[in-house]
């Protein structure tokens, strides 16, 4: 348990050793304890949305070595710290209020070709989803009670897919774009990261 191994058909393990470019851009960012930090790809992504992931092969929490433990919420504080410092430079009128930290890893039960090892999601929440939360629960003709903004974290999947989204935090593949702001972010994060790491 905790080797220092790679999957040849594992893309996690392929992102890690850089022979995959993450799909959004913006490359990996190394990390303290063999964590490796990425930009999360998929369709219902936005600009800010991460993959947090063990350098080497690991499929449950329990084969974290020790070092692989006990670095992890170290990492995921100074992940949460550097994004709100981007976001208070470049979305001042848009702060993030949370970041989400989200581990569901169902494709592992799938029988996809797209194998992929552990992984965390840090979805950034920012106060302008608050009210895109609300319309996306009115289209689906469910009443809200006002002050109840605990459904924002369940529709976080669906944001990206509203037409209130903020167009500035797309992030489609296809949206060449939107790349750049991406592969900003990344160099943002790991100057910070870096820089904080010593500290
Ligand atoms: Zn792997």
């Amino acid at each position: 348990m905790g080797a220092e191994i790679y999957h040849n058909d594992c893309e996690g393990c392929d992102i890690s050793q850089g022979i995959k470019e993450p799909r959004a851009g913006g490359g990996i960012i190394e990390l303290d304890g063999d964590w490796i930090l990425n930009h999360y790809g998929g369709d219902e992504g936005f600009l800010g949305w991460l993959a947090l992931q063990p350098r080497f092969h690991r499929m449950e929490l329990t084969d974290l070595n020790t070092d692989e433990a006990n670095a992890l919420g170290k990492n995921v504080q100074r992940i949460d710290l550097a994004l709100r410092q981007y976001w208070a430079i470049k979305f001042s009128e848009d702060p993030i209020r949370r970041v989400y930290v989200v581990y569901f890893f169902e494709s592992a039960f799938e029988k996809s070709s797209d194998k992929y090892h552990l992984h965390i999601h840090l979805i950034p929440r920012t106060e302008r989803f608050r009210r895109l939360s609300i319309r996306v629960e009115k289209t689906r003709g469910i009443e809200k009670v006002e002050d109840d903004v605990r459904l924002i974290a369940w529709n976080i999947h669906q944001l990206s897919g509203h037409e209130g989204f903020p167009s500035g935090y797309r992030t489609k593949p296809e949206n060449d774009g939107n790349r750049r702001e991406v592969e900003a972010l990344m160099t943002y994060l790991r100057a910070y990261l870096r820089r904080s790491s010593t500290s």
